[in-house]
């Protein structure tokens, strides 16, 4: 069987480079190697309220931003969780098998729960839909930021308790591809913490919309340090490791050749080339978003996607209820 990936991007800001760095420009390389299924989580993003109205344009948005971004659905299936019941279906079961231990150490909860009580229900089991999500497929591979490692290790975790407890061989334990430029993209104003699409600081986040001015100017006032030298070391220059990153991902030179090209020469110029990188590739992605957004081929495309997703998942999740011992007539 193809290595296969399963991954996605919730519809729960628009994007920014973050999303772009750690999904999308990864999903592009990805599917030249993979049989990848790429959906967007519309039910992870309803854990936290959405107005219908705003779910459904940012769904449709994400979409179109993964055609913009070159994802070709002749050979990747492209769809939204929503339309595939199997999902929200397989991440009950699974719901059975995961305990609160160890959904309350998800340190993604802590984070967005912030201590509070008031938070959905939903929020806490996000981590067991997001296995059913990979495991649905018979995933081999998932690509991860760093902040999804934990929630990958709870799915390998779920696949194997799974089998053991129901005697099948049927869910495998997917491997993380980490370790990817663009892994790992943090806020322009503090890089201790991770660009975000919830984040309401908008100078932290250069979004994929933003107009080259917009670019230029969130640019010029993102921290770096007094060091004034281009290298890569998040230990000790966590600021300016994190621009060089946004670099690579958007020149797609190494770290090596950029800090090469940088030698000896100061911030300024640096970051004045890092914002051209940056807008040379998002003008004309925003033009081709432009196009999909307003044609009727991106709901066909969807459509289908959801057809092919449908029919992938149906034998698994038929044989999950079987082994489980749900009737199968
Ligand atoms: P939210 O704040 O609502 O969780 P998000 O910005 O974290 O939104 P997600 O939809 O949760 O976006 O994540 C989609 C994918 O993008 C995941 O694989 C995640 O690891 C990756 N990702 C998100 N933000 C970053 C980032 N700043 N750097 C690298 N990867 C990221
Ligand atoms: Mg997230």
């Amino acid at each position: 069987m193809a290595n296969r990936i399963v991954s996605g991007i919730k519809p729960s800001g628009d994007l920014n480079i973050g999303g772009y760095g750690g999904a999308l420009s990864q999903f592009i390389q990805l599917q030249q190697d993979y049989d990848c299924f790429f959906f967007i989580p519309d039910l992870h993003a309803i854990t936290v309220p959405q107005p219908p109205d705003v779910l459904q344009r940012r769904t449709r948005d994400i979409a179109a931003l993964y055609l913009a971004a070159g994802i070709d659905p002749g050979k990747s299936v492209l769809f939204l969780q929503s339309q595939v019941p199997a999902h929200a279906e397989l991440g009950y079961l699974l719901q059975t098998l995961a305990v609160m231990g160890e959904l309350g150490r998800m340190t993604q909860y802590k984070d967005k729960s912030d201590g509070k009580s008031s938070v959905s229900s939903a929020l806490f089991t996000y981590p067991v839909l997001m296995a059913a999500d990979v495991l649905l497929y018979r995933t081999t591979h998932v690509p991860v930021g760093d902040d999804q490692l934990q929630h990958l290790e709870l799915a390998r975790d779920l696949a194997r308790r799974f089998n053991q407890r129901f005697g099948v061989e049927l869910f495998l334990a997917p491997e993380p591809i980490i370790g990817m430029i663009g892994s790992r993209i943090m806020g322009l104003d503090d890089p201790s913490a991770k660009m975000s699409k919830s984040n309401p600081n908008t100078n932290s986040c250069v979004m994929l919309m933003d107009s080259p001015e917009l670019i230029r100017r969130k640019f010029a006032k993102a921290v770096t340090d007094s060091e004034g030298i281009v290298r890569y070391d998040w230990e000790s220059k966590p600021a300016v490791s994190n621009l060089v990153e946004i670099y690579a991902v958007f020149s797609g030179l190494s770290v090596e050749e950029i800090e090469r090209r940088y030698d000896g020469k100061g911030y300024s110029s640096f970051k004045s080339e890092l914002v051209d990188v940056v807008i040379e590739k998002l003008v004309p992605l925003q033009a081709r978003y432009h196009e999909w957004i307003g044609s009727p081929e991106l709901d066909r495309i969807l459509k289908e996607g959801a057809q092919r997703a449908a029919a992938e998942a149906a034998p698994v999740l038929a044989e999950a209820k079987r082994a489980m011992g749900f009737a199968s007539f």
